[in-house]
């Protein structure tokens, strides 16, 4: 405790003191070199300040601004001897662990056993990354597994485990609201972007989006999924499509449904798919590729088509108040850094930007345009995932250089145990990075506080104000 009111005080350290200052120089020099080794090898998270701020930031009722939380029938499944089941297997298979890692197939003899001889060795080279490591919180707290040592038995033991917590969906609602205490999850249903009634987990904890993804590319039917096609759209609302300006009026139309579905923002993912450098261009030119089968248009016209919807949407977003969701950094790597949106972000003075993923890598450079434009908010959704380390420092660097009103997270997992992973590594990685600037002399603790329930809770709830009527718990905010 003394070390906490020491902290709150910002009085000068306590190992500095009158004797010490009597010392020799040269003792004194040996004496400082022994406190900054011990103060560098000391792992944060063992700090009172560290303690008190993650005990806060853990007490906080999150709103997690972007999840891909699936329907509960569309959990992953494995085939087991008595029909199919979610399983170990099937959990981790469907995270980000197999982006970079190995994963054995599901065999053919239906046997967690057979599964689990060769799987058993796929993590070597995984120990270290965080995405296996964001796992681990769900297996221990959730499971009470240690991963990094599990035994045979244990293994066969929590995939019986899991595969019981799914036999209904009590689990996935108990998970994220109790275990995970997640008030409010946006959900991003790429499975569905524009299917409104049907797509979104039915939870009172469930906010609605509108992915705009497809929209942006819809020039024509082919260059459309199946549940995302804005001509099935006009075609079931009975509302032409032979023009551009149809066109215009269907997303109109599309944009109203989605308010009337109680959806909060938009969303958009180009950065899987094209670059990020929307240019202004005339509608004339857009118009050329729209209602063209492929073949007839070029990849230039396509662009030009796109970079119009882009910033027709951008104007949207700010005259329906729906924030505008970017996925910014890791995706196709070339055309996906953040810096590629200032023009569009200059110009848009009234729409409201959220980078998302803090842009990885360029963590900066997400920074400097939040830094420069009031109309952006950095979202760490999935940034403590990609590299832990990077996360806890992006924190530091963003608190550093923008206000503290405008950084938000999200877990951006599809099952209950990877949300709960995720959100762990976030609450963690948010309480380091804080508790460092405590000790450090470089912010007093109970700021440190506030700035934790801000960005777990309280900047989502002042950046999408109709949340406030979708909040659930009766207690408090605590
Ligand atoms: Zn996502």
């Amino acid at each position: 405790m003394q070390k906490c009111r020491q902290f709150e005080t910002g009085s000068p350290q306590p190992w500095i003191s009158r004797s010490f200052l009597l010392l020799k120089p040269f003792a004194a020099v040996a004496v400082l070199l022994a406190v900054a080794i011990a103060a560098a090898g000391q792992d944060i998270k063992t700090t009172e300040a560290y303690k008190r701020i993650r005990d806060v930031i853990d007490r906080t009722p999150a709103v997690d601004t972007h999840t891909h939380l699936n329907p509960f029938e569309m959990m992953p499944t494995d085939a087991m001897p008595d029909g199919s089941a979610v399983t170990l297997h099937s959990v981790i298979g469907r995270t980000y662990y197999t982006w970079t890692n190995p994963l054995s197939s599901w065999p053919d003899d239906r046997s967690f056993d057979t599964w689990w001889e060769s799987a058993r060795d796929d993590f070597e080279n995984a120990r270290a990354t965080s995405f296996y490591r964001f796992l681990l919180p769900a297996w221990r707290d959730l499971y009470d597994v240690d991963f990094d040592t599990i035994t045979d038995q244990q293994a066969r033991e929590l995939n019986q485990s899991i595969g019981k917590n799914y036999a209904d969906d009590k689990w996935y609602q108990d998970v994220i609201t109790a275990k995970a205490n997640i008030e409010l999850a946006f959900v991003d249903p790429y499975w569905g972007r524009l299917d409104l009634e049907n797509a979104f987990p039915p939870y009172r904890f469930i906010v609605p989006l509108l992915n705009v993804t497809s929209l942006v590319r819809a020039s024509h039917p082919s260059r459309t999924g199946e549940k995302d096609n804005p001509f099935e759209f006009a075609e079931k609302h009975g509302l032409p499509m032979d023009t551009l300006d149809d066109y215009l009026r269907v997303i109109d139309s599309i944009f109203q449904a989605a308010a009337e579905r109680g959806c909060v923002c938009l969303k958009a993912t180009h950065a899987y798919e094209r670059t990020l450098s929307f240019e202004r261009v005339p509608k004339a030119r857009a118009a050329i590729a729209f209602g063209q089968p492929r073949e007839k248009v070029t990849d230039a016209q396509q662009k030009d088509f796109e970079d119009f919807m882009f910033w027709h949407i951008t104007e949207l977003s700010a005259k329906h108040n729906l924030p505008f969701q970017i996925h910014t950094g890791q995706a196709r790597i070339q055309g996906s850094n953040p810096m590629l949106l200032v023009d569009l972000i200059a110009a848009n003075p009234k729409t409201k930007f959220i980078l998302f993923h803090g842009g990885f890598p360029w963590v900066g450079e997400s920074a400097v345009i939040a830094q420069r434009y009031r109309n952006v908010w950095l979202d760490s959704c999935w940034l403590p995932t990609l590299s832990y380390s990077m996360a806890r420092r992006a924190y530091q660097e963003w608190l550093d250089a923008i206000p503290a009103d405008r950084i938000m997270w999200g877990s951006d997992c599809v099952h209950p145990e990877g949300t709960y992973g995720a959100t762990v590594l976030t609450r963690r990685s948010v309480a380091e990075a804080l508790a460092e600037k405590v000790v450090r002399d470089e912010l007093r603790i109970e700021h440190a506080e506030a700035i934790g329930r801000k960005i777990m809770r309280e900047n989502a709830l002042k950046l999408f104000p109709q949340l406030e009527s979708r909040l659930w718990r009766k207690t408090g905010t605590e």
